[in-house]
């Protein structure tokens, strides 16, 4: 019998190879032509594994082809390779109700088996070999591409199947899904992300209601919640370019946002139909936009920025804007010293930061207050910049302007994340 390759290409089997071939043909337990050619794995391209067992036979003249062992009685694989249409159903059968469109296969074998393998390329001196679970997982994967058009080289995949090989049952891992936005904040009762309740850390008690947390709604599950009736997915994730205080509104263009879905039973989401429940839902106090689709990694992405920020700041008691003239050389662009604010200081370590003050606008005055725009670096606590916080935060407009000052509102401008439309 002649065995060729697509190629025509002959197994370059040189002395070495030679060698190994033989001490492999001489081996006393079954094994199956899949893994005995896998002794072999990573010699020459464009071959099959049972191939490369065949060639190596002929060549060694071991001709009619050896009567290679039947794959049940194989010491290695116990003819799980043989039985790979068999996972390609149990795979599938777990994937139903999953909507996916590429993949990725893994397994679990015996580690006895592993081990025997192992020990089978040391003892016939093999620097071929390639292991079992890397060979049945490619086989496994081409054989449901096959079956299903789909595709299973996609980093990340949208379903991860796991043969477990000596239990005989598959599993699958599905990905989570991610959606990119900006949102816009209008209620200043309003945290960014759900937040448990202190506590009963999300039981329910009483302090909370029974709902397990500290507030009824967030902009994550205003978000979230039609994302996730949307898709049928198990939870969600908020993860926002930096958060404004919850007394803070967030207005202009809106944060950018990941909200990450976990077990979606639906990926391809209709876009506007998700946009529609999430604006009834978030009437009045949420407004999102931009909402696409988007990779995993942009959460890493959003999630390192640190955009500049401009703030609306109305502060009492008024002041006159000649007064502020006289003061905004001495913060705009110099280094502001800010230790951890007192209102924070119990979640958070004493520390003493750096930031920058880009520029402090004078917008208005009324008769109690005043209106500032301040456009600062990431980070910067803009009420202790205003009103001083005892002193831990220097230069602080209170000591120049020589009165204290409060801070009546706040509000988000905008997020200088990129190029800005104007
Ligand atoms: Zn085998
Ligand atoms: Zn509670």
């Amino acid at each position: 019998m002649d065995v060729t390759t697509t190629d025509g290409a002959p197994l370059p089997l040189d002395d070495a190879a030679r060698a190994v071939a033989k001490a492999l043909f001489l081996r006393p337990e079954p094994l199956c032509p899949e893994c005995r050619g896998r002794v072999l794995g990573r010699l020459g391209h464009g071959f099959t594994n049972p191939e490369r067992a065949r060639l190596a036979a002929q060549a060694l003249g071991l001709e009619p082809p050896l009567p290679l062992d039947p794959p049940d009685r194989c010491e290695v694989c116990a003819g799980a390779f043989s039985r790979i249409p068999k996972w390609v159903e149990r795979c599938l059968n777990s994937a139903e109700g999953w909507e996916w469109s590429s993949f990725r296969c893994g397994s679990r074998f015996d580690p006895e088996r592993l081990a025997r393998e192992e020990a089978l390329w040391v003892d016939v001196g093999s620097a071929w070999g390639e292991s079992l679970r890397a060979a049945f997982n490619r086989e496994l994967g081409k054989a449901i591409s096959a079956a299903t058009g789909k595709r299973g080289d996609v980093d990340p995949p949208d379903l991860v199947f796991l043969a477990d090989v000596p239990v005989g049952l598959a599993s699958i891992t599905v990905s989570p899904i991610f959606f990119y936005g900006r949102y816009r904040k209008l209620d200043r009762t309003l945290p960014q992300t759900r937040w448990p309740c202190r506590s009963c850390r999300g039981k329910g008690c009483s302090r909370c209601g029974g709902t397990g947390k500290m507030y009824a709604e967030s902009v994550e599950e205003v978000v979230g919640g039609p994302l996730l009736a949307l898709s049928g997915g198990s939870s969600h994730a908020f993860h926002g370019m930096g958060r404004e205080d919850i007394d803070a509104r967030m207005l202009g263009r809106g944060r950018p946002f990941v909200l990450e879905v976990s077990r979606p039973k639906r990926r391809g989401l209709p876009m506007e139909e998700a946009l529609r429940a999430i604006s009834e839902k978030g009437v009045g106090r949420v407004e999102v936009q931009d909402l696409r689709p988007c990779e995993g990694s942009e959460v890493e992405r959003v999630k390192a920025a640190r955009p500049e920020k401009t703030y609306r700041v109305v502060i009492a008691p008024a002041f006159p804007e000649a007064k502020l003239n006289e003061v905004r050389t001495v913060v705009e662009n110099h280094p502001l010293e800010q230790r951890t604010p007192t209102r924070v200081a119990h979640r958070r370590a004493d520390l003493r930061r750096l930031r920058t003050v880009k520029s402090v606008r004078f917008v208005a005055s009324d008769a109690e207050s005043s209106t500032l725009e301040v456009r600062a670096e990431a980070g910067t606590y803009i009420k202790e910049f205003v009103e001083g916080d005892g002193g831990r935060t220097q230069p602080n407009l209170a000591a120049l302007l020589g009165t204290p000052l409060k801070v009546r509102a706040l509000d988000v401008l905008e997020v200088h994340d990129g190029p800005e439309v104007a």
